[in-house]
């Protein structure tokens, strides 16, 4: 007999994770041991657009976490299931030869894994097993916070406000999972379940191995572990910003620049738009991949404050950065509430008939950053070599591939979330939704970027420019912004795609009347 914990690819720590704390504690309740199963899938990965980076994050993780398990005797069993539709039958199966009274996992709120934990929970309730499913991903779980007129929010200020005064009200919702109990080491010896100790974890699932170079890069710079993520987060609470960019300097060796006045997360209201500036805190990987949880970031920000409060306003450093992971919250809170933008539908409808270009050429030169337009080429050339991308740059080329050359936001989407090593279908829809006009921009269409002068705010000296866009490197001055024909051809760099001030037109003429050329 056992308790089962389902790990999924969302939650990959021990720490301060529920649906684990309670397995844990019905096992030792019931004296019997707790078993962790991982499944992988590949149909899923191919369904959900999972690049390869990021299986290979998971693994790397999955990988740690059964070391980490093993210390406690407590077995990560890696199964892989296809077709993906029998993965609630091969599930539950599995339990049923470990004879296991329970099967515990937290709760996804994307439709088809939504759909599949039903399916589970109905096949494992049939069979007799307890499933309980658990709130982990978020730090306040959807559908709790409500308009005055009982409705959910589709607009992120005055969600916000609702969201920190919820959690201030009860700090409960922060509070820390009891860590799992250590089996009886006898379960090394059982006959059922001392082989799972053994089974290694797959280095790669087929058709999603990193190549050499890309796969050296991500260990480098993305080291997996819970240990990682927390030094990830003592870096940008402890050491100011540096004048460099991520793969200059390897985030964990640095070196220490600690300041108690001068660090990260004290300048961030100011410097989280610098995309020159290392200021952010570069957790994304690891909070999509639940190697930390939202809670532990936002508990530290109280520790580092010394308060007993969140802080949550638009003032202040701290401040600024718990609105971020209060981002994180609402768009999964959007997602759990209008699932078809799961299913690649967008959020206001009255803009499913929005007239998208096809141009492969155009799509083909974003991707690979030969636009013409320098902040959209160099922003899309650090995540095609680091597997993230900085948020203002996110906005820009999402805004430029959208807007400017008219692309459907749903393919930016697509590519996005095949090369970030944070790829989350809530934020990376949510982002790609708002960009696009689609989604919950309290602005409507009319928002459309200039990429020439974001350029210029966000990197006043262009020297984010000339590290990604090697052929400009030379070129002085704020011209690195916009280069001229004669600039561009000298150094062999692209011309423009497209001329701005047309394209916001042809933009804001199909958006004013969906299904206008
Ligand atoms: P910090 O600035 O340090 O913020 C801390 C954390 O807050 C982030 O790690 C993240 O978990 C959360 N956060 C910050 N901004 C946002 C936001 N706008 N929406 C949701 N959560 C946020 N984020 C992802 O995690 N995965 C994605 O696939 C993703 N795709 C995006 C696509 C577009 C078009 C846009 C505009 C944004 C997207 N974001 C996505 C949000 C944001 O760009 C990243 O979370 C952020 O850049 C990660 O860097 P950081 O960890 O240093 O962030």
């Amino acid at each position: 007999e056992c308790v089962a914990y389902w790990m999924r690819m969302e939650d990959l720590r021990i720490v301060d994770n529920r649906a684990l704390s309670r397995a844990s504690s019905k096992a030792q309740q019931d004296s019997v041991p707790l078993i962790v199963l991982f499944v992988i899938s590949p149909q899923d990965y191919k369904a959900h657009d999972r690049g390869a980076r990021r299986i290979d994050f998971m693994l790397r993780n999955v990988a740690l976490l059964k070391e980490s398990l093993s210390e406690l005797h407590i077995p990560l069993h890696t199964v892989s299931i296809s077709p993906r539709k029998s993965i609630p039958s091969k599930v539950i199966s599995l339990l049923q030869e470990w004879r296991a009274s329970g099967l515990y996992a937290n709760i996804s709120y994307e439709v088809d894994e939504l759909r599949r934990d039903i399916q589970t929970c109905e096949l494992g309730t049939k069979k007799g097993m307890r499933c309980v499913f658990v709130q982990d991903r978020l730090i306040i779980d959807p559908g709790i916070l409500k308009t005055k007129e009982g409705k959910v929010y589709s607009v992120y200020s005055p969600w916000q406000r609702q969201w920190l005064d919820t959690l201030n009200q009860n700090l409960d919702w922060l509070s820390e999972a009891p860590a799992p109990q250590a089996n009886n080491s006898e379960v090394r010896q059982s006959k059922t379940f001392g082989k799972l100790f053994d089974s290694p974890v797959p280095e790669f699932v087929e058709g999603y191995q990193c190549e050499a170079e890309d796969g050296k890069n991500m260990t480098e710079f993305w080291p997996a572990g819970t240990e990682a993520a927390s030094q990830m987060l003592d870096r940008f609470l402890n050491t100011k910003a540096r004048k460099s960019q991520i793969g200059e300097v390897s985030p964990l060796t640095e070196g220490a620049e600690s300041s108690a006045k001068q660090n990260r997360i004290s300048e961030y209201a100011e410097g989280r738009n610098r995309v020159d500036l290392d200021t952010s805190s570069r957790l994304s990987p690891y909070l999509t991949s639940g190697v930390i949880s939202a809670r532990e970031c936002v508990r530290r920000t109280m520790t580092f404050l010394k308060a007993k409060q969140v802080k949550g306003d638009r003032g202040s450093g701290v401040g600024m950065w718990v609105q971020e992971i209060a981002w994180r919250d609402f768009y999964n809170h959007i997602l759990a509430a209008a699932p078809r933008v799961s299913m690649g539908r967008p959020y206001h409808e009255k803009y499913a008939n929005v007239k998208w270009e096809t141009s492969e050429k155009h799509f083909q030169a974003w991707k690979e950053g030969r636009t013409g337009v320098p902040i959209v080429d160099a922003a899309m050339r650090q995540m095609n070599v680091f597997g993230w991308m900085h948020n203002r740059c996110r906005m820009i080329v999402a805004m430029y591939l959208t807007k400017d050359l008219m692309i459907d936001w749903r393919l930016g989407e697509r590519y996005f979330s095949q090369n970030l090593l944070d790829g989350d279908l809530a934020s990376n829809n949510g982002g790609w939704q708002w960009a696009a006009s689609t989604g919950t921009d309290a602005q409507p269409y009319f928002r459309v970027f200039n990429p020439v002068s974001q350029s210029m705010k966000c990197d006043p000296d262009g020297a984010y420019l000339r590290r990604y866009v090697t052929e400009l490197a030379k070129v002085k001055g704020k011209e690195i912004h916009d280069p001229s024909p004669d600039t561009a051809d000298a150094h062999r760099y692209p011309r423009k795609l497209v001329d701005h001030k047309e394209a916001r037109e042809r933009a804001l003429r199909r958006y004013k009347e969906p299904g206008s050329l």
